[in-house]
């Protein structure tokens, strides 16, 4: 039995567990990004738990494998100033590695978790394959005839940064105008909510969202699922911009399998997942594959973090 520590960077939070070769989670940490000073600490108290980790299960890890949001210097082995993190650089491999002596494989968040598709869940035995996040952000990692891919500096695929909104109506976390996930994720429908209430006066008068402050995307889908009709045109335009946005994705990757995660779309699977093959059908011109979640919930980031530690993906190997 062969054994990794797998590290799933987030925005939100960190999850640091030990896992062996059979795709097994054996110890799972989890705690805040944002609660360390600096990314010193933050990367010291991974690599105290990595260690310890390893000493309190007796065994000996083959190497560390860490996704983190991007975007990263993947050559470097870097996360640079990254739009929803609290730290402005972040020297993951080097660090890692002087701080435990093993091994690291680092990538792309989104990436990662397509790694974990690939290897323990619902791409295994598919060539080509797409994952999907939709969390604070919103990403993705893809296969194409079995190849991993990566870009030059591994942040390929940022697709939350294509336009979505000719009408550039929403400006993205980056500052750029029209981003998918300006709208569609996360971070982005609470203010996207905001910005059609000031244009729907009346729908905000007399919404339930009115008195939520701060306005989260939850509040946003619980007000939907109630007959709210200010979250109503929030939702369809966000399944209209969702669609748009994996229709992107089938005309240039023509995946066999869309799988789907990150917290937005596991919490809300019945607003956003039914109904968008169809929706998509509009505008693919590729056979639009099945859309589905990700079997593996919310433990992807760190199961493709294993596959990384354990060196099974030969594009993102351990160093
Ligand atoms: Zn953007």
């Amino acid at each position: 039995m062969k054994y990794a520590v797998a590290v799933d960077i987030g925005a939100t939070q960190t999850r640091v567990a030990l896992g062996n070769d059979e795709g097994e989670i054996l110890e799972l940490h989890v705690f805040k990004t944002s609660s360390f000073p600096g990314p010193d600490e933050y990367l010291r108290h991974i690599a105290g738990l990595a260690l310890s980790l390893e000493k309190k299960h007796g065994v000996e890890v083959e190497g560390i494998g860490v996704g983190s949001p991007g975007p990263l210097d993947m050559k470097k082995g870097e996360v640079l100033k990254s739009v929803n993190m609290p730290f402005d650089r972040l020297p993951v491999v080097s660090a890692l590695k002087s701080l435990t002596g093993k091994k690291v494989a680092f990538a792309n968040d989104a990436v990662t978790a397509a790694v974990g598709e690939k290897y323990w869940g619902a791409g295994r035995g598919l060539e080509n394959l797409v994952y999907v996040t939709i969390s604070t952000g919103i990403g993705a990692g893809i296969y194409v005839d079995g190849e991993l891919l990566l870009g030059k500096h591994g942040n390929a695929h940022e697709v939350g940064h294509v336009v979505v909104d000719s009408g550039e109506e929403m400006t993205c976390g980056c500052g750029k105008k029209g981003h998918w996930e300006a709208y569609c994720s996360g971070s982005g429908i609470p203010r996207y909510a905001k910005f059609l209430a000031a244009r729907n006066p009346e729908l905000w008068e007399k919404s339930p969202l009115k008195s939520r402050e701060p306005l989260t995307a939850k509040d946003v889908f619980d007000a939907f699922r109630e007959g709210d009709a200010l979250a109503r045109l929030v939702m369809e335009r966000v399944r209209k911009f969702n669609a748009y946005g994996f229709a992107v994705l089938v005309n240039v990757y023509d995946p066999e399998i869309i799988t789907v995660g990150g917290s937005v779309a596991l919490n809300n699977p019945d607003v956003l997942l039914a109904g968008l093959k169809e929706e998509v059908e509009k505008y693919a011109l590729n056979v639009v594959p099945e859309i589905r979640l990700t079997p593996l919930g919310d433990k992807i980031g760190v199961l493709g973090a294993l596959a990384l530690g354990l060196g099974l993906e030969k594009k993102v190997p351990l160093v």
